[in-house]
């Protein structure tokens, strides 16, 4: 199906034109996730840990990275003999502008589409919320302590359980956020997983209590703290896991810059197949995941692309 994506529109204003091709069956039907990262890489926020804080973009840029989306949205309709797990990975906050708010909505609503979700700050507006499908609609949302007012964030998170949104909720690990972690777990319900995300760096400046706190908010946090070796591991990567940028250039995983071919490419089927790993090591849970020695699916479950374990699901 082709769509007409108008941001300013409501989502039920969008048009829908079968596209002719999309009616002929693709021989081999698949199962595919698909990493996107656009052009976006501005963000509302300062976050001194950051390269991307309160980064700007022009109108003009930003509308680059609309347009990339659009036509990405597009192509996901246009395929509908593939079914599709969609996690958004922008370097900025995507969410705060109303064409992501209303192109995930509208994809959490196509046939195709067994999950979609996004990285984000959550410091949007959530009144677009409620167009989404609930079913399919994630979000792996992360509280700033230095930006985030802590109300806020749980006012956002129970929007988000009014509106049966499933996400996972965490925090950078440092130790200074050692006492938001603790009020943010009091105040989080017992239901909502909390992550705490290691800070590879600074783990040699941690102490054992404090690794021993990020442990007891988090039990997959000594998980997160490795760089677990792949060099010649098989990996989902490049297989049925890809990451896509703007421009529709397809690679294998967002650590391994070398391209393996363009979606927009009518064949691009074709670059999809199993391959080891070509870095030493691997210690990103967008990465890893997909890592087949270490089974996180059995962790993870249909949860692993919002990072929800199935404990928490
Ligand atoms: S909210 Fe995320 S993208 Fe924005 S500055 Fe903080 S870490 Fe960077
Ligand atoms: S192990 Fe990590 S770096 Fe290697 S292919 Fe998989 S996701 Fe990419």
């Amino acid at each position: 199906m082709n769509f007409e994506l108008n941001p300013h529109s409501p989502i039920t204003h969008l048009s829908f034109i079968p596209h002719p091709l999309s009616l002929i069956p693709h021989p081999f039907p698949m199962s595919l996730t698909i990493l996107y990262r656009g052009s976006l890489v501005s963000c509302n926020y300062g976050c001194e840990y950051c390269p991307f804080a309160k980064r700007q973009q022009t109108t003009a840029e930003l509308g680059v990275d609309r347009q990339s989306l659009e036509k990405f949205a597009n192509w996901i309709a246009d395929h509908p003999q593939h079914e599709f797990s969609i996690l958004f990975t922008p370097w900025g906050e995507a969410l705060i502008h109303s064409w992501y708010q209303q192109t995930l909505a509208w994809l959490s609503h196509l046939p195709n589409v067994r999950k979609v979700a996004i990285q984000t700050n959550l410091s949007c507006s959530l009144d677009w919320i409620e167009q989404a499908n609930p079913d399919r609609l994630t979000l792996w949302t992360t509280f700033h302590p230095e930006w985030s007012k802590l109300d806020q964030f749980l006012e956002k998170c129970n929007d988000l359980q009014q509106y049966g949104i499933h996400f996972s909720a965490g925090v950078v690990g440092f130790s200074r956020f050692r006492e938001a972690i603790t009020t943010l777990r009091q105040r989080l319900p017992k239901t909502i997983y909390l992550w705490i995300n290691a800070v590879k760096a600074e783990l040699p400046q941690l102490t054992a209590d404090d690794r021993a706190f990020f442990q007891s908010i988090d039990p997959l946090y000594e998980l997160n703290t490795h760089h677990y070796p792949s060099l010649g591991k098989a990996c989902r990567a490049g297989a049925s896991v890809i990451s896509v940028d703007g421009d529709g250039t397809m690679r294998r995983c967002h650590f391994i810059k070398d391209a393996i071919g363009n979606l927009y490419d009518p064949a691009f089927e074709t670059a999809l197949m199993e391959r080891s790993c070509t870095n030493k090591t691997c210690h990103c849970h967008i990465g890893y995941v997909h890592l087949d020695y270490l089974e996180l699916n059995k962790v993870f479950g249909a949860g692993i692309l919002e990072r929800v374990p199935i404990a928490y699901q």
